[in-house]
């Protein structure tokens, strides 16, 4: 029965075949910005990362009064600006044969046949316009020496697409969609409300109406109406406690949705990055990326003889001392048509077999070389500097270890110090449901960047989240949105004097003192690293259904120690940083519990998501397209209840599905 309402819902909104040529309704726009028709149609946006920012500052210049939220003291510190190695897009500058159909079947591809052909078709499609929206507000992408654009090589792909500045490109991009942000903020279409945190979403007659946003200064809650809501939020990778994630980076928007009647898809959907510097002690608090860029001059290994990982191990020896015989290229060996540029979720299973056999190099066991000799040897050190000058400098001031510093000569062969990398959490492929037009289950809700769920399927390809989020940010929504605009041009404004607003004030405002008053002996912190070491070990990078069930009822376990021995000092007024982050811990929480209950509901592996029982001989992910061959939507039930499943049946007509191969 359920089932059948999602896939009568998306029938009618997603256009026949892949090729998506009704998306843009272009009588709707007229209609609603047109001057002389004088409508004043709110649009709040929360989020200012690279999906929010550009998603306000499109819609800020289309016509519409944007209302654009985050909780930063400004847009630039978004998690976006994290963002270190490039961006796709199909312009085939290097002439290697690269077309919109290529990068649409390799993003499919990536993602194990899990994600919506339309969709992907969609973001292969306007990936061309991004860069060019980008050089026109003077992001200083890399230029070859003639002055083209540069390019390079992501995972999972056989041609350079990827677009890039330096080490810095999410920064570059971000600056560039704030440029355009703050013109419409001087124009007065965009007002900017910096450290303020959505707590609810109000839904008046089962349409997103507005949201309660938290003043993170003053501690005041506030109302705020409009004619539609967009969440740009994020991920949720921080519900593992140690992630290459943004500190702030939370899921409560998305939570609070959830509760409110927005599907979660996709949650088990998780990506764990092959290229991190390792955990290194129980004090850490965050993880560093290496970015995936890398590995377009890196090579990986670890030593072929046990006796010399044990070395390595003790600090006996050194990597630069084993000589090139005696090292194990095991992604090149397994994988020789894409080699070192697998995609994230084989390397970083690969990395892990190899370290589970206790080939590991650090004193841990847990990391692998990742080494430039060769590249330095070819191309020389400078060239190394221009590509990725930033990335060594981060990698030498976290562990002291400069990655270009000649270190042995072994039969003439120069070797240079090489990085420590070991997989962690990184990317959340799974998040709000949304049809093709980027709209929740909820009317007048919409979910943008990376919290939705909407192109990634299982495994998310390197360099195309920030194509994702730009995409939708200054191309899919701005158009799609205006077909539900459209018949709300006729409605007055909505009133935050509404019993509807008042109850969701009261409901934020109540667990606010819930958290203060529980008045027990733990810090958030120490119950979210609690929560963080169950996720990695039970639903993170291998699967079973015994371990998913060990995780939920541990999860159940810890949730009652925080609702009953949480301590959260000082009060409701004025700036309270743990207060805020109890809210986050309360809602990864709920987050947890869904990635658990979606893998293990998923009898197969596939992408990100790796279940021990379902793996072929050689350890590669086994899909049952047979029985998992859809969207797993849930739906929220209540606080005390499990989720329900709905399925999206997935539908394929330009790509045939196929067993995903690296090797060949
Ligand atoms: C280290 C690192 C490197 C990366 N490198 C690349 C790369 O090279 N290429 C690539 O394609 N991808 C990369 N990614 C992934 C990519 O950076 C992110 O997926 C992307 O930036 C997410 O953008 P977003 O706009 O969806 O969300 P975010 O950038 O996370 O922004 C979320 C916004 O929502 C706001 N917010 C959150 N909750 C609330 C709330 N409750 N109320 C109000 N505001 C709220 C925040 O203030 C922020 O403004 C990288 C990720 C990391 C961690």
């Amino acid at each position: 029965m359920a089932t059948e309402k999602v896939t009568k819902k998306i029938e009618s909104r997603i256009p026949e075949g892949p090729v998506a040529e009704k998306w843009t309704n272009y009588k709707a726009h007229q209609r609603l910005v047109n001057p002389k028709n004088k409508l004043k149609l709110d649009v709040i946006v929360v989020g200012t990362g690279l999906a929010g920012a550009s998603a306000a500052a499109s819609l800020g210049e289309m016509g519409f009064n944007v209302l654009n939220f985050c909780i930063q003291d400004s847009p630039r510190r978004a998690h976006s600006i994290a963002a270190q190695g490039g961006i796709n897009a199909a312009k085939n500058y290097q002439n290697d044969g690269d077309s919109v159909y290529r990068l649409f079947y390799d993003t499919v591809k990536g993602g194990d046949y899990r994600a919506r052909e339309a969709n992907v078709y969609r973001l292969a499609e306007v990936s061309n316009n991004i860069i060019d929206q980008c050089v026109a507000q003077g992001v200083p992408f890399a230029r070859e020496y003639g002055g083209m654009l540069a390019n390079r090589s992501f995972g999972g792909a056989q041609v350079s697409r990827t677009f890039y500045a330096k080490g810095q490109t999410g920064q570059q991009l971000l600056l560039g969609a704030y440029s355009s942000l703050s013109a419409q903020v001087q124009a007065g279409k965009v007002k900017l409300f910096t450290r303020y945190e959505m707590e609810d979403v109000v839904i008046v007659d089962g349409r997103a109406r507005g949201i309660i946003a938290k003043n993170l200064v003053t501690g005041k809650l506030e109302r705020f109406s409009a004619n539609a809501v967009v969440i740009a939020t994020g991920g949720y990778g921080n519900a593992y406690f140690l992630s290459t994630n943004a500190m702030g980076c939370n899921c409560t928007a998305a939570i609070q949705c959830y509760r409110k009647g927005a599907y979660m898809a996709n949650p088990a959907y998780v990506q764990i990055h092959p290229t991190c510097i390792p955990v290194h002690g129980d004090k850490q608090s965050k993880l560093t990326l290496m970015s995936e860029s890398l590995r377009n001059d890196g090579r990986i290994w670890v030593p072929k003889k046990l006796e010399d990982a044990k070395k390595l191990q003790e600090g006996t020896l050194q990597g630069w001392e084993i000589p090139e015989e005696d090292r194990d290229y095991y992604l090149e060996r397994r994988y020789p048509a894409f080699g070192n540029l697998v995609p994230r979720d084989v390397a970083s299973r690969a990395a892990k077999e190899r370290c589970d056999k206790g080939f590991g190099v650090n004193n841990t066991g847990l990391a692998v070389f990742l080494d430039f000799s060769e590249s330095i040897n070819r191309l020389g050190l400078d060239a190394m500097k221009q590509r990725y000058g930033n990335l060594f400098d981060m990698y030498e001031e976290i562990t002291d270890v400069y990655p270009g510093d000649l270190a042995n000569e072994i039969n003439g062969v120069k070797y240079y110090k090489p990085m420590m990398i070991y997989p962690a959490i990184h990317y959340t492929m799974g998040g709000v449901w949304v049809d093709y037009e980027l709209q929740t289950s909820i009317p007048g809700l919409f979910a943008i960047g990376e919290c939705n769920f909407s192109d990634h399927g299982a495994n998310r390809l390197g360099a195309s989240a920030l194509m994702q989020g730009l995409a939708d940010g200054y191309f899919v929504l701005p158009y799609t949105i205006q077909n539900y605009l459209a018949d709300q041009a006729i409605w007055p404004r909505i009133s935050t004097d509404l019993p509807e607003f008042a109850a969701a004030e009261k409901a934020v405002d109540d667990e606010l003192s819930r958290l203060l008053n529980i008045k027990g002996k733990r810090s958030v912190d120490s119950i979210h690293k609690e929560l963080g070491h169950i996720m990695w070990e039970y639903v993170g990078m291998g699967r079973t259904a015994e371990g998913l069930q060990e995780g939920i009822k541990k999860m159940k376990e810890l949730q009652k120690e925080f609702d009953t021995n949480l301590f959260v000092p000082g009060s409701k007024e004025g700036l309270n940083v743990e207060l805020d982050k109890a809210i986050h811990l309360r809602d990864f929480f709920t987050m947890g519990e869904l990635v658990a209950h979606d893998a293990l509901s998923r009898n197969e592996s596939c992408g990100g998501h790796f279940r021990e029982e379902y793996q072929t001989e050689e350890g590669e992910a086994k899909r049952d397209d047979k029985n998992y061959f859809y969207v797993g939507c849930w739906e929220y039930q209540g606080a005390d209840k499990d989720p329900e499943l709905i399925k999206e049946p997935l539908e394929y007509e330009a790509i045939k599905v196929q067993t995903r191969n690296y090797k060949n």
